[in-house]
């Protein structure tokens, strides 16, 4: 426990989640209610009505009705972009409550959230306001008798569907990309997080949102989310979660010919050679694994260490994890919260018997934190692994859980590396430039972070290989992801055309 009283802020949770459709909070239509629960009491503090598939139609033609209007698609980026601008600086305004509402649903560190997440979000509206104000088209000139003019418009009602392990900052990278190129869109949060949507809602329409641009439906993924990736006036589907829902909402996209991103699940190296600096590679690997409570996509929970600097690295990175403060997320000293909720719990502890009958030893943890009387805490866990091919390398555990290998070269160290289902991120420790050079092209990942970890940044593209998804948002990759391309043909003149009809 961490022992000195602290002031816990005071704001006041919604008693309530519904669907935020055309502008407002409507009274639900459907009977089925998910309680909303803080994992470090296991307390419910709100209660989210779940939309159906009526709820999710009425948010959808609302969506699409708005886009059709103009009144946002077709305005001048200069009044988007002020209108994004506005959303950043109100999130920033109301920063301490966004993440109070965040910390109580998701059990991250309030510090955490306060320092990173919040004004995470923030940025991406200000980075899209103004990528948005310089997007460009092209115009061709190589046939003298035409000018191909090819231009860039937005795709339409965009369903953008996102997780509980940072639920505000990585909805806001989607809802800023998607409104900044001129779309509206339905927002479906995770059924077990919505509570800061509440506030963040309210945002949209107190910075001049026009109603219908931005929507919400609450809900399950098979009953929710899936009405609305189904719904035949949805044109495009952002998907962040794990790749067992991916391939499902993929699929039910395909068949209406939706283009989508698939930002899924990983099982990233994190790959220490003995050029390393061994305290950075120590801080990042312990950020790497532990922050965000452990339930990080891009953890680098797969510690591949060479051989010749295994034991330093082992020792120092056990005491360092031991050392980790657990608490109240509310507590500003607490470094890692409870997880997000029971069932998760459960899966995350039952890693440590699956390690076990790997083969694996279990270095530290493994248990529920014992000095926290309530809540979903589990302590930092590391274990040595058997084999790179042990479920415990090869499986997102997706919590405070890492596993440890030995390797002696640097080939050897690439092979272990791409030897996973997934390939989302890698991490690469070493300060020889030769190897750094050789290792970044042969990491099979959607990014490489090298002595460095954790570094969002919105114009770098992220996603995954094989089964950590499909597609890119970021940058460049969201410019393509939610625009459309269009071409346009004019002849400098009256263009010859075969006369048909004409003997
Ligand atoms: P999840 O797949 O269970 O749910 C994610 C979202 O999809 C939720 O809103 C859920 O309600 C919805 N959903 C689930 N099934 C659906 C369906 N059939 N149709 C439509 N919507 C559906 O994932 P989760 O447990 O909420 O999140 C954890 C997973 O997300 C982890 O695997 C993690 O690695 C991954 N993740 C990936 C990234 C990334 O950028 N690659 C980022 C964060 C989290």
């Amino acid at each position: 426990m961490t022992g000195t009283p602290y002031l816990k802020p005071a704001f006041t949770l919604p008693a309530t989640v519904s669907s935020f459709i055309q502008g407002r909070f409507i009274p639900p239509e459907a009977p089925h209610q998910i309680a909303v629960v803080n994992p470090a009491t296991e307390l419910p503090i709100s209660l989210l009505h779940e939309a159906n598939a009526a709820e999710v139609d009425r948010a959808v033609n609302s969506a699409r009705a708005s886009f059709e209007s103009g009144v946002w698609s077709r305005i001048s980026t200069d009044k988007r972009q002020s209108c994004l601008l506005r959303v950043r600086d109100q999130i920033l305004q109301h920063a301490d409550e966004l993440a109070y509402l965040e910390c109580c649903n998701t059990g991250i560190p309030l510090s955490q959230l306060r320092r990173l997440h919040i004004p995470g979000a923030a940025n991406h509206f200000q980075f899209y306001a103004e990528l948005a104000n310089q997007l460009k088209g092209e115009l061709h000139q190589t046939r003298s008798n035409y000018q191909l003019l090819v231009s860039r418009e937005p795709v339409g009602v965009a369903a953008l569907i996102s997780p509980w392990n940072g639920p505000v900052n990585m909805s806001c990278a989607k809802l800023a990309a998607a409104l900044a190129f001129g779309n509206s869109c339905v927002l479906k949060p995770s059924e077990y997080t919505p509570l800061a949507f509440t506030r963040l809602m309210e945002i949209f329409r107190e910075a001049g949102l026009p109603d219908g641009v931005v929507n919400m439906v609450n809900g399950r993924g098979p009953v929710t989310g899936s009405a609305l990736v189904e719904h035949p006036q949805v044109d495009l589907v952002s998907f962040t979660g794990g790749s067992s829902s991916g391939p499902l909402v993929n699929a039910s996209a395909a068949r209406g010919l939706k283009r989508t991103t698939m930002e899924l699940g990983g099982k990233s190296a994190s790959i220490v050679l003995e050029s390393a600096n061994l305290e950075l590679a120590l801080d990042g690997a312990l950020a790497g694994n532990f922050m965000t409570n452990g339930q990080q996509c891009l953890a680098g929970s797969r510690i591949l260490v060479q051989r010749s600097v295994a034991r330093e690295f082992k020792e120092k990175f056990i005491a360092r994890a031991r050392a980790i403060r657990i608490g109240d997320p509310l507590d500003p000293k607490t470094e890692l919260g409870p997880l997000a909720y029971e069932a998760h719990m459960h899966k995350v502890m039952s890693y440590v018997d699956i390690a076990r009958e790997d083969g694996a030893t279990l270095l530290t943890g493994g248990q529920r934190a014992a000095h926290m009387a309530r809540g979903w805490y589990v302590e930092p866990t590391v274990v040595q692994a058997s084999s790179n091919l042990a479920r415990i390398c090869q499986e997102e555990v997706f919590g405070p859980f890492a596993a440890l290998l030995e390797f002696d070269t640097l080939s050897e160290a690439m092979e272990l590396a791409n030897q996973s289902q997934f390939g989302l991120v890698a991490y690469l420790w070493s300060n020889d430039m030769a190897a750094v050079m050789h290792a970044t092209r042969e990491l099979r990942a959607g990014t490489v972070w090298v002595n460095t970890t954790l570094v969002g940044d919105p114009r770098a593209p992220f996603g995954g290989l094989k089964q950590s998804g499909t597609g890119r948002e970021g940058g460049v990759g969201s410019v393509e992801f939610y625009t459309e391309l269009k071409s346009v043909v004019i002849p400098n003149g009256v263009a010859p055309i075969p006369r048909l009809g004409v003997h």
